[in-house]
């Protein structure tokens, strides 16, 4: 069987977002593209969001440390993030021009640790 992951395509990531990454809306009509593909040939399509609670500890607001330092949660090495992909609110959505994904995997959900991976917390 072949899978598509589409990771965290999430209007926090995105132009406007809490913490946009570069040029990051660019990714949309590529990933369109890729997930039509895969749809149409019966092939798994499955998307992360990264998912926090407003208390997550990975966020300076809530570390008192300042964004973009370095810290430690859980004995590891942690970068403080601004506050971002609160669970259900606009910034955790998914960018609008993103085609609908039905099985989505939700990570940092946990508030005491960080989660870069869609398979396992740090
Ligand atoms: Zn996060």
């Amino acid at each position: 069987m072949k899978a598509l992951i589409v990771v965290d395509i999430q209007n926090d990531f995105c132009e406007g977002g809490s913490l946009a990454v570069k040029d990051a809306n660019q990714i949309i009509d590529v990933a369109n593209s890729m997930i039509k593909h895969f749809n149409q040939n019966n092939f798994l399509v499955v998307a992360t969001k990264d998912w926090h609670p407003s208390t997550h500890k990975s966020f300076a607001s809530n570390s008192n440390g300042a964004i973009g330092d370095i810290g430690t949660l859980n004995g590891l090495p942690q970068v403080w993030w601004p506050d971002h992909c609160i669970e259900n609110t606009y910034g955790s959505e998914f960018h609008p021009d993103l085609t609908e994904i039905k099985t989505i995997i939700y990570k940092g959900t946990d508030l005491e640790i960080d989660s870069y991976s869609g398979f396992f917390d740090n």
